[in-house]
């Protein structure tokens, strides 16, 4: 067999002078058991995470991946993980966990486990999860009996751990999935607090979409001498995904939006908003119109998300109207379009919502609704990804009056459909100007009502917004942004 892993499309080997060509996924190092139920899911040549991170994570390496979603980081890390822990050979003791696979949300921990079962299908392995709003009785009891893969977001396998359910000193294995969003979502100390919990000779592993500077502190601290590999720089969007924007009153975004959703009748869209109340409310509006229509976000219980998300996977239902957490870990690979109905308060939170069409190489659209007073998010998005936007329809010009936006730099946007500008990639480095202003896991309430903030486990309340939380902002001179704004514009050139 002449091959090095990774390094060749097909490997070959002669045998009795028959020629077997190999599965590219035993070409890494995967044991024929572990391969086999892959064909079945479609997966016929591994995807450029997979051959770079399967043979490190082979050799026994900590890993740092630099990847988004839909890069098929699951499989690049849940493979060897099955392989190493096939190589045990006993079963684990009672309360003790040999693999722990962090996750910020509920919907991402059981996309992970789901992936993890159908891997671990032919062999003994066993998978177990732990999420915030399930029966902490029965994850109690499924711990007892000794687990090899623990798939769980921070806050319950801390009170588990409390309870002494569990115990993770018999950790070999531990994974950090979308580590970027677990910081965003509070979970850095529940994150030092069980990496010191796990045991030591142990391979790690972080993946995030995005490098803050407290991750790569962590990756420091709890990794050794991992290889960095990184798939898409952060800040990039998916390739493969075309990206619109229609300048458009916010009073006329639903109108625009039935007009596009009708071009596309059979289409899978996600439509992303920014608060619970108007995803609902814009969710009974579509099916008020005659869409077939569903939402997610935290006003919804377990239940009722799961039932929508089935629907949409299945195509019951064509449209899926949702909040960033509630989305957070959708994996629906026929998800062609996304629209960014409201544009999202934290510009690396656009690359986490477009992530969600083009999954596995597909092709798929974007399309942002810009009102007039997100012009500033938009200038962000396309300051975080250095590119700009192609405008789909609309008035660029609209916006400038209520968004203040950065003297310094000149805006860089398209010429429309097919124009110039489209998608042009900035010199400036995106990974440079990915600083984040505000903790992006909240889901946003209008008014003065409490500010509801998802923590991956449970919905805490802040009322720490005042009632004219949506009127421009008054800087130190009294006078409100957008006032200084104008005056600003309106001064003639010296
Ligand atoms: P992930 O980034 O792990 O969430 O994976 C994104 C999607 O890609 C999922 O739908 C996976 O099932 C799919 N996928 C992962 N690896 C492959 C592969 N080698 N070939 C085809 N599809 C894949």
């Amino acid at each position: 067999m002449s091959t090095q892993p990774g390094q060749h499309d097909v490997a070959r080997c002669t045998n009795n002078e028959s020629i077997y060509i190999l599965n590219h996924f035993e070409a890494l190092g995967l044991s024929p058991v572990i391969t086999k139920p892959l064909s079945a899911l479609g997966y016929d040549t591994p995807t450029p995470i997979q051959r770079e991170g399967i043979p490190l994570l082979l050799s026994g390496q900590d890993l740092m991946g630099l990847a988004q979603t839909g890069t098929g980081k699951t499989a690049a890390f849940g493979l060897p993980l099955v392989q190493h822990l096939l190589g045990i050979g006993t079963k684990p003791a009672s309360r003790t966990v040999r693999a722990l696979i962090l996750a910020p949300t509920r919907e991402l921990v059981n996309q992970i486990a789901v992936n993890m079962r159908t891997f671990v299908r032919p062999t003994h392995l066993r998978v177990t999860t732990v999420v915030g709003g399930s029966s902490i009785g029965v994850q109690i009891r499924n711990l007892s009996r000794g687990t090899d893969i623990l798939v769980a977001t921070p806050g319950r396998l801390l009170d588990l751990v409390d309870r002494r359910a569990v115990q993770l000193e018999t950790v070999k294995f531990l994974v950090l999935d979308e580590a970027d969003q677990m910081l965003d979502l509070g979970f850095i100390h529940a994150l030092r607090k069980i990496a010191n919990l796990v045991g030591t000779p142990r391979q790690t592993m972080l993946f995030s979409a995005t490098m803050p500077k407290q991750i790569a502190d962590l990756s420091r601290a709890y990794l050794t001498d991992p290889v960095r590999i990184e798939m898409t720089p952060p800040g990039r969007a998916a390739d493969k995904v075309r990206q619109t924007v229609h300048f458009v009153s916010q009073r006329a975004k639903s109108d625009l939006l039935k007009s596009c959703l009708g071009e596309r009748p059979d289409d899978l869209s996600l439509v992303f908003s920014r608060t619970k109340h108007g995803a609902e409310k814009l969710m009974k509006h579509l099916v008020a119109s005659g869409f077939s229509a569903g939402s997610i976000h935290g006003n919804k219980s377990q239940g009722q998300r799961e039932r929508a998300i089935k629907a949409f996977r299945s195509g019951e239902i064509r449209i899926l109207v949702a909040t960033d957490v509630a989305a957070r870990g959708i994996d629906i690979p026929g998800v062609s379009h996304v629209y960014n109905y409201d544009l999202p308060e934290v510009a690396e939170n656009y690359i986490h919502r477009i992530g969600r069409t083009a999954r596995a190489g597909a092709g798929g659209e974007a399309i942002a609704f810009c009102s007039p007073d997100q012009g500033k998010l938009l200038r962000g998005i396309e300051k975080l990804m250095g590119l700009g936007i192609e405008v789909a329809g609309g008035d660029p010009s609209a916006t400038e009056d209520n968004s203040p936006v950065s003297e310094k730099k000149p805006h860089h946007r398209g010429q429309g459909p097919g124009g110039k500008g489209r998608n042009r990639q900035s010199d400036r480095n995106p990974r440079k100007s990915s600083h984040r202003k505000q903790a992006s896991g909240g889901e946003i309430e209008t008014g003065n009502e409490p500010q509801r903030v998802f923590d991956g486990d449970r919905i805490s309340e802040k009322r720490d917004r005042p009632a004219n939380a949506n009127r421009p902002q008054k800087g130190r001179t009294g006078r409100s942004t957008s006032a200084k704004w104008r005056a600003r514009r309106r001064r003639p050139a010296a």
